[in-house]
């Protein structure tokens, strides 16, 4: 969690940057920690205090669907047992474990919800951090990737020892489920901010933009450019997120199932924007393990997937869609880029 906050609190502070010729209402907030991480929300309306309490309820909820480390949540029981009924299942955890495989395969696995075993030996963001040795990276690799999660006859099974870690979705996904419970709501507009990771919906009583701030990674700035948006998820993945250094070298916590260790593929952080929050989160995580080139094709072909790539050495990349809705604001560090890698 060591970044998370600035993230969350650039992204927040800028969406509620009232407007300069009037005093709207600054609505109903909550802020709360759920899910390991710093969750806030705004709404407007006439439902707007209803639906921050559904907000935090239902966070609540998912958590105890979720969580590694709650023994009785649904991925918990599923990695205990090795394999369980649907009916075991809360259907959103069923709609979950689909989703995952599915952006799996999407992704050429670049996506990996099957990778507790790997992230468990690195132990990132835990007091078991470790560089683990080269034989261990390769039995866990093996026992990592979508291909030993199958859904048959009924049941959901990993095989042999693999395990499931779905840290890399579930946000997205708990945002996804809280907009369609806050649909049956009257509300004008609101922002949901789980640890950095964004929707936003509708307008602001001023009906001024919904700005979301993109983290500055060297943590100079609070962030380093903003996207004006509205009605979509806006995900961010990073290297300075969750990391720890041994020798000089920055360990962080987005694994390339490939190598079995952290992703080095010359970015320090990837902005997916998509009105499916799922996708949005699930990406991010994936086009930070295939770096900005193939990640900028990849978008090029999905109808709903908009990113921001930037690289190490203080390049912006962004996708066709995004070109009018950003703004750098840190121009003396970082240098849009334009087309192809
Ligand atoms: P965060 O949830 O910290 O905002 P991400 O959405 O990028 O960041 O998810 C990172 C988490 O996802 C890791 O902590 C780990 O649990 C899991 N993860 C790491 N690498 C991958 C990967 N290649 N595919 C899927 N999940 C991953
Ligand atoms: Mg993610």
């Amino acid at each position: 969690m060591r970044r998370i906050f600035p993230i969350l609190l650039a992204g927040f502070l800028l969406a509620a940057l009232p407007s300069s010729c009037s005093a709207p209402s600054r609505g109903e907030e909550v802020s709360f920690t759920a899910m390991d991480t710093a969750m806030t929300g705004r709404f407007y309306g006439k439902d707007a205090k209803q639906a921050a309490e559904a907000y935090q309820q239902e966070i609540a909820d998912l958590e105890q669907l979720w969580s590694k480390t709650i023994s009785s949540s649904d991925v918990s029981r599923l990695n205990q047992s090795g394999s369980l009924k649907k009916e075991a299942l809360d259907p959103r955890t069923v709609s979950l474990l689909r989703r995952s495989m599915e952006i799996s395969e999407l992704t050429g696995g670049s996506f990996d919800p099957v990778l507790g075993r790997l992230v468990s030996l690195w132990g990132i963001g835990t007091e078991q951090e470790q560089v683990p040795e080269a034989d261990e990276l390769v039995s866990a690799s093996k026992e990592s990737g979508a291909e030993h999660l199958s859904e048959k006859d009924g049941s959901f099974t990993l095989s042999g020892n693999a395990q499931l870690d779905l840290g890399g979705i579930s946000k997205g996904a708990a945002t996804d489920e809280i907009r369609q419970s806050l649909s049956g709501l009257s509300l004008d507009g609101y922002l949901l901010s789980l640890g950095g990771n964004i929707y936003v919906s509708g307008e602001k009583p001023d009906q001024s933009e919904w700005k979301i701030g993109i983290s500055d990674p060297d943590g100079e700035s609070a962030y380093l450019g903003y996207l004006s948006v509205s009605d979509c998820a806006v995900i961010t993945s990073g290297d300075y997120e969750r990391f720890f250094v041994r020798d000089g070298i920055r360990y962080h916590h987005i694994l390339d199932r490939a190598t079995g260790s952290p992703a080095q593929s010359g970015l320090r952080s990837v902005t997916v924007v998509s009105k499916d929050a799922a996708l949005a989160d699930a990406l991010s995580t994936a086009l930070f393990v295939v770096g900005a080139e193939k990640g900028l094709a990849f978008c090029g072909q999905q109808p709903d997937a908009e990113a921001v790539f930037v690289t190490d050495d203080g390049f912006v990349y962004l996708t066709d869609g995004l070109k009018e809705c950003f703004t750098l604001t840190e121009e003396a560090r970082y240098t849009i880029k334009d087309g192809e890698k």
